[in-house]
């Protein structure tokens, strides 16, 4: 079978939508054996299972953007995760130290379907934090405050925080990243999740009374008032995750009463009530350690993403593991990516038309790498 396109046009998206999942398997799988390794399928720990199953690394966003660069002879990557992972593995693989070693060659990045964004990412465009950040100004000094953005973001706002002495974090080193920036600076300026911002500000010992929440739908100061923000340490912002805030306090309470012993374990980005309740609170990395590591019969709550939580069922069946919720909290823009985009857009890559290429513009990915890079050297 043949992939390249004769005429050199793209191939259209609608017919492989009718193709069932075995011949889509198939013709993936031949991408992969004759692009070898110069591909990478890169596959979020959020993604269906079918495409895990085709994914060459498993792992979260910065993870896996991280391993891709570390790859020599990588040159395209299909990143099955959100906007936001596939223009951080671009900024990172297409850094300029990579580029010297790969002698000027880019790494095509591409995003097997557009409309896979983050809810969360687009509760904080950049034209907002320029407006805050301005709006901050005219009642505290800006050169007091070390903007932080989760790497939940879009790369616009990782520059951002590269121009002004900022930062990005991940759900697992936030904390070290908010201590970094205490040692600089009186404040800081949390976006786009607050419930990450508060869960580790909280567990800092920072009041909750000093950490107002911005909210830039409303047209004064953020809807706070001048003291307010002056008595501040940590600004958050009016984010959240829409997975992670569907997991309640009485959901825990729960499956408390009707499992006995049995273990919670939330993700930071959930709402502080159920995180202070939790038996434990982790990135993604650590709840799969949590569970890897248990003794057998271990019963387990999880508040994270449904495909995560039931692959862990299916891998630890010596564990009793419960999704910490009565209704279906899954990430629809991650359940985008399927097989039929897969294939696609790799035969559209194979065939060298490739089409969803993620491009971070140079100016923004030399910022955000200066915001990344300070982050890596955060202890
Ligand atoms: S799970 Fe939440 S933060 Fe992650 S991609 Fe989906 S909406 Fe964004």
């Amino acid at each position: 079978m043949s992939i390249a396109s004769p005429s050199g046009a793209t191939f259209e998206l609608a017919p492989y939508k009718s193709l069932d999942n075995e011949t889509l398997q198939a013709r993936i799988n031949l991408v992969r054996s004759q692009m070898g390794s110069s591909l990478m399928i890169l596959g979020h720990h959020y993604q269906q299972d079918e495409v895990i199953a085709l994914s060459d690394l498993r792992g979260d966003s910065y993870q896996l953007s991280k391993m891709a660069a570390e790859s020599g002879d990588c040159r395209a990557i299909a990143f099955c995760g959100v906007h936001f992972m596939a223009e951080t593995a671009d900024i990172l693989v297409n850094q300029p130290s990579k580029l010297a070693e790969r002698g000027g060659q880019r790494v095509t990045v591409i995003l097997p379907d557009m409309a896979a964004g983050c809810s969360m990412a687009d509760m904080a465009a950049i034209e907002q934090v320029e407006g805050a950040w301005e709006e901050l100004g005219e009642v505290i000094d800006t050169s007091d405050i070390t903007p932080v953005t989760y790497i939940n973001s879009a790369a616009s706002l990782k520059a951002f925080c590269g121009k002004h002495g900022g930062i990005v974090c991940t759900s697992s080193n936030a904390r070290a990243v908010l201590e970094w920036s205490f040692k600089r600076t009186s404040r800081v300026l949390f976006f786009p999740d607050q419930h990450l911002g508060r869960n580790t500000a909280k567990a800092m010992g920072i009041p909750l009374e000093a950490m107002p929440v911005w909210d830039p739908i409303k047209d004064e100061l953020g809807g706070n008032t001048p003291e307010a923000l002056k008595n501040s340490k940590v600004l958050l912002w009016r984010g959240h995750c829409s997975v992670h805030q569907m997991f309640t306090a009485a959901h825990v309470a729960m499956f408390r009463e009707k499992y006995p012993g049995i273990k919670i374990l939330v993700h930071p980005e959930c709402p502080m009530e159920v995180v202070d309740i939790a038996d434990i609170s982790g990135s993604t990395g650590k709840i799969i350690r949590e569970v890897e590591q248990a003794p057998p019969g271990t019963k387990w709550a999880i508040g994270t993403e449904l495909h995560l939580v039931n692959r862990l069922k299916q891998e630890h069946p010596e564990q009793e593991v419960h999704f910490l919720s009565p209704v279906v909290c899954m990430c629809a823009t991650m359940y985008r990516i399927d097989l039929a985009h897969l294939c696609w857009s790799l035969e559209n890559l194979a065939a060298g038309t490739p089409v969803n290429v993620i491009k971070v513009d140079e100016d923004v990915a030399k910022w955000s790498l200066v915001a990344l890079e300070r982050m890596l050297a955060v202890k």
